[in-house]
């Protein structure tokens, strides 16, 4: 099975064989802990050539820097070019690897681990879980099957990814399986509120003051998709250069346009260049936004998904109203 070609594909290059790590573009909790919590895990093994990096700007959001294991990340620009081993982490299609999709071809081994729906398959071997809550859920069988004992620094990596994809354990995928993960990783000594804050507790003041600005100009079409309500909002680079913030703090936005009862689908349009827009989407069951963004270029889950948009965000907006009826789930 997957399973046993994957940890095969693993032992085969240890120790010494170049094992890179690539975790998605943008890094999440559940990308940046399912990549670190493996490293860790590779070392223990023996690992002694291990270069962990993600895509695009060099540049990890402020409640993630202290995974254990992020003063080790290389930039992209450092990565090996022809490594033996290229092992990525929730990256739902290649685009999501940016510039580092080339090593792809260019690695002589390659696993991919994954949990989204989305994935199209890429990678000789492919640990792809639609059922799993997160990237980490693969990640800690995986360990599991390498013989690599949980530890506190590997639990501390997991259990950022697992908190986060779960929204705090308060989404549909928090199966029994997902709280016995979770209780796993505690039992290490880990301590779970301090991850907890750092995760989503923890803002800059400019933040909070940019968030209302943005939370202030949401609009809410209450029948957007075949009776189903539809609240979205704009941030733009002026929003972000008026309160001093970087782009990575608007991805929490989107829960608090999450909590607009009247609202079935959530949109956040986070401008990134002059006509690009990045769109978070999010649905409460009524809608399948995966569909969505699966049609207009970009992925994810039912609940959870995103793309890129062109033009003005009122074009960006209409062509998500131009697919939501038929995105409806019967
Ligand atoms: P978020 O809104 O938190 O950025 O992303 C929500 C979900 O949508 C994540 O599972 C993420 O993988 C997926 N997603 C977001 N943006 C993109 C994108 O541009 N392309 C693809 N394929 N998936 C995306
Ligand atoms: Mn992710
Ligand atoms: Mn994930």
């Amino acid at each position: 099975t997957d399973w046993v070609a994957a940890a095969a594909a693993v032992r085969r290059w240890l120790p010494d064989g170049r094992i890179l790590l690539v975790c998605h573009v943008n890094p999440d909790g559940d990308a940046l802990g399912s990549m670190l919590g493996f490293a860790h895990g590779l070392r223990r093994l023996g690992a002694r050539n291990l270069q962990a990096t993600f895509p695009g700007p060099f540049d990890v959001p402020e409640p993630l820097r202290e995974v254990p294991g992020v003063d080790r990340l290389v930039p992209e620009t450092e990565a090996w070019a022809e490594p033996d081993l290229l092992v990525t982490f929730d990256a739902a299609s290649t685009d999501r690897l940016g510039a580092l999709a080339s090593r792809l071809s260019t690695a002589r081994d390659s696993v991919v681990l994954d949990h989204h729906a989305s994935n199209p398959g890429f990678g000789a071997v492919r640990l792809v879980d639609p059922a799993a809550a997160a990237t980490s859920v693969v990640v800690e069988q995986l360990l599991d099957r390498l013989d690599v004992p949980l530890d506190a620094e590997i639990a501390e990596c997991l259990y950022t990814a697992l908190t986060t994809d779960t929204g705090s354990f308060r989404f549909a995928a928090t199966t029994p399986a997902v709280h016995q993960m979770a209780a796993r990783l505690v039992a290490t000594g880990i301590h779970p509120g301090e991850i907890s804050q750092r995760v989503f507790d923890s803002r800059p003041l400019g933040a909070v003051k940019l968030f209302g600005e943005v939370l202030g100009r949401c609009e809410l079409d209450p029948a957007a998709a075949a009776g189903h309500g539809l609240c979205w909002t704009t941030a733009t680079l002026a929003d972000l250069e008026k309160h001093g913030q970087r782009p990575h703090v608007l991805e929490a936005l989107i829960d608090s346009v999450r909590c607009v009862a009247e609202a079935d689908v959530c949109v956040v349009l986070k401008q990134v260049g002059e006509d690009t827009w990045s769109v978070s989407m999010r649905s409460k069951g009524a809608v399948d936004v995966s569909r969505v963004a699966g049609l207009l270029g970009g992925g994810g889950h039912r609940a959870a998904a995103g793309f890129t948009g062109s033009g003005s965000p009122a074009d960006v907006l209409a062509s998500i109203r131009s697919e939501l009826d038929e995105s409806v789930i019967r």
